[in-house]
């Protein structure tokens, strides 16, 4: 699978060269939707991503450093299946969010659009909640509960971190984190890849909660103050901590897995 990263900063003000939260994995010709930042679908456009290939959207949180481009990602497929008199590869759009009535604020906004946002194809919101989200034959997602949102809506939590799993490879997806002992069950004995949050952490928290654990590679995003004002320093840092295992993630970057 190849990891595309189209926003790599924390809930900060605008910074030049990093906007909010968002990472797409491509696998198979699909492209799977992680957290939709400001601008991820111009980013992802911009790189090559044919956003008619995304069919899932799986967003962590309803923040909006996590949700504030995802209006923008629906309306920019719209828009591409009129351009190119193509439906999305998927034959769907679904979105899957732990806040329906997020959702359904954005879903009032964009009916409120050109031509009240009408398209041929579904579009519509699942409700995350523990567990297996989906497995589709490509990837199987599973959602796991954690601390960074401590209200919960009745019995539900609000905040996710995920485990994809895909062509025999895991990778975590941190979201945004209470702790980084929220993301144990997730990595489990292992993984090959884990995206893990440092706008509430360090480079040195990082480190400390990684190791021992068998993560092959550690990819930094939804970064914080100290890799944004001080980039070199930090990465030199990384460099130090894992060698060619940690990466601080830039906008427009993509690996491999
Ligand atoms: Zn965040």
């Amino acid at each position: 699978m190849k990891i595309h990263f189209l926003g790599t900063c924390a809930g900060t003000e605008p910074m030049p060269d990093r906007k909010h939260a968002s990472v797409a994995v491509e696998a198979e010709g699909r492209i799977y939707w992680f957290d939709a930042g400001e601008g991820c679908s111009y980013t992802g456009h911009l790189m090559g991503l044919d956003l008619l290939k995304v069919g899932k959207i799986i967003i962590s949180h309803a923040h909006m450093d996590h949700v504030g481009g995802l209006g923008n990602l629906l309306w920019n497929i719209r828009k591409l299946t009129f351009e190119r008199r193509k439906q999305p590869e998927q034959g769907e759009v679904v979105v899957y969010t732990p806040n329906m009535d997020s959702w359904n604020g954005l879903l009032q906004m964009l009916r409120n659009t050109e031509q009240n946002f009408q398209t041929k194809y579904p579009v519509y919101a699942v409700q995350v909640e523990a567990g297996e989200l989906f497995d589709d034959g490509i990837i199987k997602v599973t959602a796991f509960p954690n601390t960074h949102l401590v209200e919960w809506q009745q019995d539900r939590c609000l905040s996710y971190s995920y485990l994809i799993e895909c062509d025999g490879k895991k990778l975590v997806y941190s979201g945004d984190v209470g702790s980084y002992d929220d993301l144990n069950e997730a990595i489990g004995k292992g993984c090959d890849g884990l995206i893990i949050e440092t706008g509430h952490f360090g480079i040195d928290e990082v480190q400390q909660y990684v190791s021992g654990k068998n993560i092959r590679k550690i990819f930094f995003s939804h970064n914080g103050r100290e890799i944004i004002s001080n980039p070199e320093a930090s990465k030199e840092k990384v460099k130090n901590y894992f060698g060619n295992k940690g990466f601080i993630c830039e906008d427009g970057m993509t690996i491999e897995l």
